[in-house]
């Protein structure tokens, strides 16, 4: 929810920070083996559906939508109920400075918010994990994490929706100026994200284990990757689901592997994993994400511009202002934001989903390790109890990535060099 309060190029960047690129964190389910499955000694890889995998796909996708429409009366609320108003208030009696004020203004906005969203935060970041024994972390924990993440949150904000403020009050095509200063700031945002934002809830430390981490130097130095650019981080101490990510940009961009996917998937299968990551990295995927979501936002903001206008007109003197460049305005203009990117979500899990097969079609190009690859959607479908064929409307809305069932498919079927034909993505040799 907190991701709903912040400017767009600050969602955006989180977005990508975090999402830029989930090695193999999705859905779980009944995979029917396919024909053409290699015979192994464990026998095709096949995920077995459980009812507890049916129930936790529920509740995440109720949590997903519930949360989207929570976080929009949240706002709504704020609006309607003079709450922005009296905070606007407030901070202008602290400091008489405007852009003082307005940088207070967003700090407590953002401290009421996240109150307001409390609940539902519990419920999908700690009750439903506990509940599916995906999470051993305490509530004392999890409370602490949650408020260093208000604390950033706040820091990161108030300077950045104090100036988007002075933007909209200096421009007559202000959707233009905000578009403008969100490039540089997200940039900035995704480059200090694996240095300095992430290391406040986690450790992060070259890889430990020294015999993988020859394989994958080796995997890594054919692939064309600097080997320095390997991490673990001990997300154990949050969940016990694995993953596996490539962020940040230029100097920090890395790939880092969660304490629990080294844990819990055998070598071959982090290998496949780890090439998948390698092909985010040497497809440039994070640019490719980035560019594209510019693209998405300048749509965002010049509708932004319209539509706050016109709400301005029509609720503002109920609202308690006369101007999109009012501080109490805050709310109305962040509403407008996340509700054109949650109904843009089919257009960037889609495009997501483009992407994240290219790495896949990379990893196998690349390694050849078909069956693990297939054993290793198995296993994250089985772990992180997540359904492997989730409902197509699931699935258009809101996957970053293929379903599990169409991965570990297209892992078992997809072989070109025993036919002699051509590589996709990877021109090197293949190897392991
Ligand atoms: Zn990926």
């Amino acid at each position: 929810m907190r991701s709903v309060l912040m400017w767009a190029a600050v969602a955006m960047a989180a977005v990508l920070v975090n999402v830029a690129v989930v090695a193999v964190a999705q859905e779980a389910g009944k995979t029917e083996p396919q024909a053409v499955a290699q015979a192994s000694p464990q026998g095709p890889p096949t995920v077995t559906v459980t009812k507890e995998m049916r129930q936790h796909d529920a509740w995440r996708n109720a949590l997903y939508f519930g949360g989207a429409v929570y976080g929009f009366l949240v706002l709504l609320a704020v609006l309607a109920l003079g709450i922005s108003r009296r905070l606007r208030d407030l901070a202008r009696s602290i400091t008489p400075h405007r852009f003082l004020s307005a940088m207070v203004f967003v700090a407590l906005l953002t401290v009421v918010t996240t109150v307001l969203s409390l609940p539902l935060d519990v419920l999908s970041g700690y009750v439903v994990p506990h509940r599916f024994d995906l999470s051993d972390q305490s509530l004392g924990s999890w409370l602490w994490d949650q408020a260093k993440g208000l604390f950033l949150n706040i820091l990161l904000a108030a300077p950045i929706l104090a100036l988007a403020l002075e933007g909209i009050r200096r421009r007559r095509r202000w959707w233009l100026a905000l578009w403008l200063g969100s490039i540089p700031i997200t940039l900035f945002l995704v480059l200090i994200g694996p240095v300095v934002l992430d290391p406040v809830f986690n450790t992060f430390e070259p890889l430990k284990d020294e015999e993988l981490k020859t394989e994958i130097l080796n995997l890594a130095s054919r692939a064309g990757i600097a080997g320095g650019r390997l991490w673990q981080v001990d997300k154990s101490k949050q969940t016990k689901e694995m993953n596996a990510y490539v962020n940040g940009l230029g100097p920090t961009k890395r790939i880092v592997l969660w304490d629990t996917i080294i844990a819990k998937l055998s070598r071959d299968q982090l290998l496949f994993v780890m090439a998948h990551e390698m092909g985010h990295y040497v497809r440039h995927h994070v640019w490719k994400l980035l560019g594209f979501l510019m693209g998405l936002l300048l749509v965002v903001f010049w509708l932004g511009q319209r539509l706050a206008e016109w709400a301005t007109r029509r609720f503002g003197a109920a609202w308690g202002f006369d101007a999109p460049h009012d501080p109490a305005a805050l709310p109305l203009l962040l509403l407008l934001v996340s509700v054109f990117l949650f109904f843009l979500s089919p257009v960037t899990a889609g495009f997501s989903r483009i992407l994240e097969h290219e790495a896949d079609v990379f990893a196998l190009e690349l390694t050849h390790l078909n069956d693990a690859g297939a054993r290793a959607f198995v296993k994250l479908a089985e772990d992180s109890k997540v359904l492997p064929d989730p409902h197509p409307f699931i699935r258009f809305w809101r996957y970053t990535h293929p379903t599990l069932k169409e991965r570990i498919q297209f892992c078992t079927t997809y072989r070109p060099w025993e036919q002699g034909l051509p590589n996709r993505v990877w021109q090197g040799a293949p190897g392991r």
